[in-house]
């Protein structure tokens, strides 16, 4: 059998092995049998010299011009477009996506590299008459310093870019810790910066486990930014840390996003974009639609409609073109998952379709899920309530639409709402009343690639991701008021 792949953590522009000589073992959630590799599994030790070799290279990286960083941004955007299919690749054999949604990482990355690059030149400061004669005042933007960004595993590339380039382009630094579960995408990312002759110790990558490294990060002193994506118990921890050293967050966390479905005219369109947006990436996407608060009168039909729907979809390994389902990433995500559809059930709801792990043949080498509709669901049962992270949906009848708005709010989490209506009346109210970050009317919860992206309540904390809005978390001012005398 061929040896498996030793990866090392990249800083300084060099691969390093982790002071502890400790590496882990990556399956493929697909098939448990195919050994990604061996990744390190770091410690404080690491962690401290990537942050040095980040603070140090923050000297000569942001006195560079916008337009110089700019170049070596561009070299990277050139390789990647290079590299589209091979990353998409490894994401699925990683992460377990169909093929064609591994591909729209990186495809979904160069659109937002592409409108993010220009914005180091667009730092735009605020000059004012002076109140004093002879004096010129001018704010400006600065970048903050050493950034670290730990990123999740459901999207391992897009979400590492979607922090590392708006950090560079603006001038600052960056230690990336991705998730334990894809770290071969983050070597992959890496090794793009590598080629692109970014300077040494201008990104520095180090693996491991959050658990035991995570707080060496984000209580380190010298780091003055921390860009999470993840759950929100994770983002609480990483919060206090940061209070303490009044390090500035961008966290990014869970969602249990609904869509208001209210007297729309066409049921059969609102149950497609509810059913790919709940069931795309096995449902495991911190946007995915996961309540359905439909009125009363219209919510047999509408159920039907999404029942019949789900039963389209394909499970199986992402490589297989046939396939629009893939497995959940690992057993305990699986496991997890199953028990919030039994509890729902004891608690005295309906299975409508799906509910069952898919057993048998290839489905024994991974975790697959039908995808689940549970129906008769009421706001306090867990399912309504907590993130459950796989392809389930579950459906509350509301009597009106007052109802409806307080049952979408009545979650901790904040991130996306969806509405269906042919009424401008629900449409005002929605976009006004309900409390996430972004609301959808009559779509599913896709975003563009340069609109402004994140949560409230327990979903999101600090300036908004992509975007220009972006700009707000990675620099901070600095007011120069000058007199010639
Ligand atoms: P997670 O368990 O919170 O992990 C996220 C990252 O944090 C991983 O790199 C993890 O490392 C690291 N980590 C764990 N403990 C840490 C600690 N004490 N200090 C610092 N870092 C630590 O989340 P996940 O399971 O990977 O991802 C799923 C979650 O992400 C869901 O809740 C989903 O909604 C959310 N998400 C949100 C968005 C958004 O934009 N709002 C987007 C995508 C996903 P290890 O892997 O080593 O544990």
């Amino acid at each position: 059998m061929e040896k498996p792949e030793k990866y090392r953590n990249y800083i300084n522009g060099t691969w390093k092995e982790p002071e502890s000589r400790e590496y882990c073992n990556n399956y493929n959630p697909a098939d448990e049998k195919d050994l990604i590799g061996l990744f390190p599994l770091s410690s404080k030790a690491d962690v401290e010299e990537a942050v040095l070799g980040c603070h140090k290279a923050f000297q000569s990286w942001h006195n560079l011009q916008a337009a110089e960083r700019e170049i070596f941004i561009y070299r990277f955007l050139k390789l990647l477009e290079e590299k589209v299919q091979q990353i998409g690749e490894a994401i699925c054999r990683e992460e377990g996506k169909i093929l064609k949604d591994a591909l729209g990482e990186p495809k979904r990355g160069i659109e937002e590299i592409s409108f993010f690059i220009g914005e180091g030149r667009r730092m735009e400061g605020i000059t004012m008459p002076s109140d004093r004669k002879g004096v010129t005042s001018v704010a400006q933007r600065v970048p903050l310093g050493v950034i670290a960004a730990i990123t999740p595993w459901n999207f391992p590339f897009l979400t590492p870019l979607r922090k590392i380039i708006p950090a560079l382009v603006t001038g600052n630094t960056v230690i990336f810790k991705p998730a334990s579960e894809t770290p071969l995408s983050a070597v992959l990312l890496m090794e793009l910066f590598e080629k692109a002759e970014l300077p040494p110790g201008v990104v520095n990558l180090v693996m491991g486990s959050g658990r035991t490294m995570g707080d060496a990060i984000t209580s380190h002193p010298l780091v003055r930014g921390i860009s999470f994506t993840g759950s929100t118990a994770v983002g609480r921890s990483i919060n206090r840390n940061a209070a303490e050293n009044f390090t500035r967050v961008q966290l990014e966390m869970g969602g249990k996003n609904p869509a208001v479905v209210a007297d729309y005219s066409d049921l059969d369109r609102a149950a497609a974009q509810i059913t790919s947006s709940a069931f795309a990436l096995s449902g495991q996407r911190c946007t995915a639609i996961s309540r359905v608060i439909v009125f009363d009168d219209i919510a047999d039909e509408l159920e039907e409609k999404i029942a019949v729907k789900m039963s389209a979809y394909v499970p199986g390994r992402g490589m297989n073109p046939e396939v629009s389902l893939g497995p959940v990433i690992n057993r305990n995500a699986g496991e997890k998952i199953m028990n919030y559809i039994r509890g729902a059930e004891a608690a005295g709801a309906k299975i409508k379709a799906g509910g069952k792990q898919i057993t048998g043949g290839i489905f024994e080498k991974g975790f697959y899920i039908e995808p689940t509709l549970i129906t008769g669901v009421t706001p306090d049962m867990a399912v309504a309530r907590e993130e459950i992270f796989g392809p389930v949906l579950v459906s509350i009848r509301v009597k009106s639409f007052q109802e409806a708005i307080e049952v979408a709010n009545s979650t901790p989490y904040g991130l996306s709402a969806s509405l269906f209506t042919d009424s401008l009346k629900f449409i005002n109210s929605f976009q006004e009343k309900v409390e996430t970050g972004m609301t959808h009317v009559n779509h599913g919860t896709v975003t563009d690639s340069a609109m402004p992206f994140g949560g409230v309540k327990e979903s999101g904390l600090g300036p908004f991701s992509k975007g220009k809005t972006n700009k707000d978390f990675f620099t901070t001012w600095k007011v120069n008021y000058l007199q010639m005398v």
